[in-house]
């Protein structure tokens, strides 16, 4: 079965830009995990992952999310959620994980 679901990176010196599109299920929560790691571990010390183009997050999306800030953590990053759609925003509310959402508006530096 083809996949709708894309994970666009950018990467600016020790910022990294995440936005996955479509829909974040277990498939894509696995592959989200991976280039954050992939991005911390080249260095990033700011990922900012931008849920704005997200239709459809379940818990497994949230769990990698998680993750994901665990993992910024462990090596002294920091994890931002942007831009999170009303859909996407209920599952953190019913979990108690606001927090992970951020409203700062940081975003890439002009190149
Ligand atoms: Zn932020």
């Amino acid at each position: 079965m083809e996949t709708q679901f894309r994970i666009a990176v950018e990467r600016r010196g020790p910022l990294a830009h995440v936005t996955p599109q479509g829909e974040l299920d277990l498939q894509v929560a696995e592959l989200l995990e991976e280039l954050v790691e992939g991005a911390l571990e080249d260095g990033a010390r700011t990922v900012v992952v931008d849920l704005g183009q997200l239709s459809f997050m379940d818990s497994t999306g949230l769990c990698a999310l998680v993750n994901c800030r665990e993992e910024a953590r462990r090596v002294g990053a920091i994890l931002h959620v942007h831009n999170v759609l009303p859909t996407p925003r209920r599952i953190f509310e019913i979990t108690n994980l606001e927090d992970l959402l951020c409203t700062c508006e940081l975003g890439l530096p002009e190149a």
